[in-house]
């Protein structure tokens, strides 16, 4: 659905609150040029008690470490980006969001150095459903390993949220499309399993999960991180901290996304190998269903990971 089409008239930018069509910039802003912003995508919930942001906490402080490695000084702070994000939700009466705060080098000159460039700072939310669609939820997706690697963290720090480092999501995520895929798996540098272009990717084996290590080249997934501690909670062993093989992609019982966008989402082929029994596998579907009963506030646990609208 394009903006054009949803319910949303305003914008924060730069401590205000602007109409949606004002929040524009200059042509030769840096960041157009060079890639240098950073952004999150978190999620606000309809949930039993309201509109609730989830994990906003952990969504701005890697925010504000995203923005480091750039030496970008994020001129707001905690308190007035939270207080803008709320204020835009109730201004446009949502009760479930996508939040998309970015931050980038701004209009002043184009040398390749930032230097006297101002940061900008912008918070957006509009309506955003199941991210690989509602069907996905349930059935599971197809997946192509993309022929493109991503970037190591020793070229470029794959931990912070870069605008630019999405031309390689973009790159694996339309080669998998254009092939009849909903989505890729990028691996690393190494040839080791990094993630999704906008998930992080986790994997069953005779009852046991395993996810790749942060040192693996991935985003620290704030989503891999809830599922890690639910899963738990829930009495698995999660190991977190390997690497594997692209092969072990084809023998898993069970393999699925997670990410603020695309939740918890099965994956049911890969380079249309079956995984396990081509279905949603039922420790998939229990962790899922965990999350989405939390997301949604229909227990009172983890209230800690919530912020009220
Ligand atoms: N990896 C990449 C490359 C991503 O863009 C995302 C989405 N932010 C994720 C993993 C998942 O991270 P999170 O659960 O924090 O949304």
């Amino acid at each position: 659905m394009s903006f054009d089409e949803m319910d949303v008239d305003t914008i924060w930018m730069d401590g205000e609150f602007v109409d949606w069509d004002d929040a524009q910039v200059h042509v030769l802003t840096h960041g157009l040029h060079y890639g240098t912003g950073i952004f999150e995508g978190a999620r606000c919930y309809d949930t039993e008690e309201g509109p609730a942001l989830f994990r906003w906490d952990e969504h701005l402080e890697r925010f504000y470490h995203s923005a480091k490695p750039y030496e970008m000084d994020i001129g707001h702070d905690a308190e007035e980006l939270t207080e803008a994000t709320i204020e835009l939700i109730q201004r446009q009466d949502l009760t479930s969001c996508y939040i998309r705060p970015v931050a980038f080098y701004g209009y002043n000159s184009l040398g390749v150095s930032p230097k006297d460039c101002p940061t900008r700072t912008a918070i957006a939310v509009w309506p955003w459903g199941a991210y690989l669609g509602e069907e996905a939820l349930e059935n599971g997706i197809d997946v192509m390993i993309s022929s493109w690697r991503k970037h190591s963290s020793s070229q470029i720090p794959t931990n912070a949220k870069t605008t630019g480092l999405y031309v390689n999501s973009m790159l694996a995520g339309e080669e998998a499309r254009r092939n009849g895929y909903a989505e890729a798996i990028v691996l690393n540098k190494e040839g080791h399993v990094a993630e999704g272009p906008g998930e992080n990717v986790f994997l069953v084996r005779d009852g046991e999960i395993y996810t790749p290590a942060l040192s693996e080249s991935i985003l620290d997934g704030i989503t891999r991180d809830t599922v890690i501690e639910l899963a738990r909670d829930l009495g698995y062993t999660v190991h977190d901290n390997v690497s594997i093989s692209r092969g072990e992609l084809n023998t898993a019982d069970e393999l699925f996304f997670t990410g603020s966008a695309a939740e918890v989402t099965p994956i049911r082929k890969v380079d249309n190998v079956v995984v396990g029994d081509g279905s949603r596998g039922p420790i998939t579907e229990e962790i899922q269903s965990r999350f989405f009963e939390i997301v949604e506030r229909r227990t009172d646990e983890y209230d800690e990971w919530f912020t009220y609208v």
